[in-house]
């Protein structure tokens, strides 16, 4: 089938040193997702069945992306990414079937990974969509718990759902058999940060000055995605500055730029 709306990757290239931090995230998620596709027989052997939907649970910008990315990597497995608000909203009227055909191409595509964004915005819990659109989420909704109950869960295709709202979802997406293990993905800690400024220092031409462990300490409360930012923003002042080596004050000055930003788009409006 032709499926809109969807971002299909057949081998994504993110591997785990990709990712900084969240080392007791990514076992959890491996073993979850990987050990039944790579090993079935693990499972088999202790006689237990392997979840069915796992859910990243977390802030944006922290990496569950890349998370769902580097173990379809790992699986050799079809990523299938869609996101839930545009599901919702993109194509009107039109999600229910999306969601059929995108499990039909997963089925095809197998073994893949189903990994559904912003499952809050066809998830949320019935009374918080009392809105004109609820009718249309409701029906999408339906569908996406009608194919989560029709694939077994020792079958090779694999679904990960995140959100940033776990508070607003229906409890029936949680419920045994559906996303029925759920994984916390916060924040970097300044161990995290610092791996996350190397995985991203070491594509740049950065002065030897420059201290990841020194960039982690001054980043209390930000997000891997911010990191990212904070190193292009940096580059880019070196840029600007005639110089094709970034130094360590392009890294303040790109930090108090990133970090202004991000706390306006926060800020009521006057
Ligand atoms: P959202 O919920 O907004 O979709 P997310 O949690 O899925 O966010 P990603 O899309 O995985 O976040 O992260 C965005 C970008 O930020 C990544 O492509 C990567 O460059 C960077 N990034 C985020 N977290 C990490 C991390 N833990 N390690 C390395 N890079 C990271």
């Amino acid at each position: 089938p032709v499926v809109t709306g969807a971002e299909i990757i057949d081998k994504p290239n993110i591997t785990y040193d990709d990712i900084g931090g969240l080392s007791k995230q990514m076992l959890e998620l491996r073993e979850a997702v990987e050990d039944p596709l790579n090993r079935p027989e693990l499972y088999k052997k202790v006689g237990i069945e392997p979840p069915k939907g796992v859910l990243l649970v977390g802030p944006p910008g922290t990496g569950k992306t890349l998370m769902a990315k580097a173990v379809a990597n790992a699986t050799k497995a079809t990523f299938i990414r869609l996101v839930g608000s545009e599901l919702v909203q993109k194509y009107i009227g039109e999600g229910a079937r999306l969601v059929r055909e995108l499990f039909e191409l997963a089925k095809e595509k197998a073994p893949s990974i189903v990994f559904i964004d912003e499952l809050d915005s066809v998830g949320a819990k019935r009374a918080d969509v009392a809105t004109s659109g609820d009718r249309e989420v409701q029906r999408t909704l339906m569908q996406l718990l009608s194919e989560l109950d029709g694939f077994t869960p020792t079958g090779d295709v694999k679904i990960i759902g995140a959100t940033n709202r776990p508070d607003i979802l229906d409890d029936a997406l949680l419920r045994p058999g559906r996303f029925d293990r759920i994984i916390e993905v916060g924040l970097p800690d300044v161990e995290g940060r610092q791996q996350i400024f190397k995985i991203h220092l070491a594509h740049m031409n950065v002065s030897k000055k420059v201290d990841p462990k020194k960039l982690a300490e001054a980043t209390e409360g930000v997000s891997g995605a911010e990191i990212k930012s904070i190193c292009t923003e940096a580059g880019m002042l070196a840029i600007r500055a005639d110089r094709d080596i970034v130094m360590p004050e392009d890294f303040d000055a790109a930090r108090e730029k990133v970090l202004d930003t991000d706390r306006n788009k926060v800020k009521a409006p006057p």
